[in-house]
């Protein structure tokens, strides 16, 4: 799991883009949050009623093997899906359907 600093503004766009679905296991978040944070920055959140963890922001390429922080490179995920990838890479993520093996 990566930890970014993505803002607002792009992961709104990145789940708009993607339909609030992820992008893996096709599942798709029935609720959508916007809220002010604590800092008063913008907050959008995207749970599903499977099991309420938000969806994160994957990377196509991860940062590490070069990947950036554009749009292009960005892909929704939900919770389950972004803890089954842990550090596999989209393309071998996507061949193993791991999603399909559970529930
Ligand atoms: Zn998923």
């Amino acid at each position: 799991m990566s930890r970014t600093t993505i803002s607002y503004k792009r992961r709104k766009i990145v789940f708009q883009r993607d339909k609030h679905t992820c992008v893996y296991c096709k599942r798709k978040a029935e609720t959508i949050i916007e809220q002010t944070g604590r800092s008063g920055a913008p907050i959008i959140t995207l749970l599903i009623s499977d099991d309420w963890k938000p969806f994160e922001i994957d990377h196509k390429i991860p940062i590490s093997k070069g990947g950036s922080n554009e749009i292009k490179n960005l892909l929704t995920c939900c919770a389950r899906c972004n803890n089954l990838k842990a550090t596999m890479s989209y393309y071998e993520f996507k061949k193993r359907k791991l999603w399909l093996k559970i529930g």
